[in-house]
């Protein structure tokens, strides 16, 4: 018998079972319990009213760490600074916005992205210093 997964904490669910569901991007999106529902609300919601930070926030640190490339090329000291931050904020975007939509169901439960966003995000956090590390071992 095909079963059903909770989207929130990836628990399995008789099909038909009782459920608690709500539609997100037009996908219609099964939770477990009261309390999942509740936490998956939350998370859409705070990723709706805070999107353009996602956007912001992904496109400063690629481009960052892109053009970096680059500016090491003409300075060393602006390609540090330049991929120390895209590193930083690369790593507080993922660690705030592990999914934004509904997709991410595909890969594992939202529980389990983002407690993996918060440890990856997290560690580019603390490491974006670091590479400040390297301008010392060059220059
Ligand atoms: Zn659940």
């Amino acid at each position: 018998m095909k079963k059903d997964k909770c989207f929130y904490c990836g628990e399995k669910m008789q099909k038909g079972e009782n459920k608690h569901s709500v539609t997100i991007d037009f996908k219609h999106i099964i939770c477990c319990s009261a309390k999942c529902l509740l936490l998956l609300n939350e998370y859409f919601e705070f990723v709706q009213s805070n999107k353009k930070w996602w956007v912001s926030g992904l496109v400063v640190g690629v481009v960052l760490i892109f053009l970096s490339g680059f500016l090491f090329i003409a300075s060393v000291v602006f390609g540090t600074v330049a991929v120390a931050v895209g590193w930083g904020v690369t790593g507080l975007t993922v660690y705030f916005f592990p999914a934004i939509t509904t997709q991410a169901n595909f890969l594992m439960p939202l529980r389990k992205m983002k407690k993996i966003a918060k440890i990856t995000g997290f560690i580019m956090m603390v490491t974006a210093p670091l590479w400040f590390l390297v301008l010392f071992i060059v220059t």
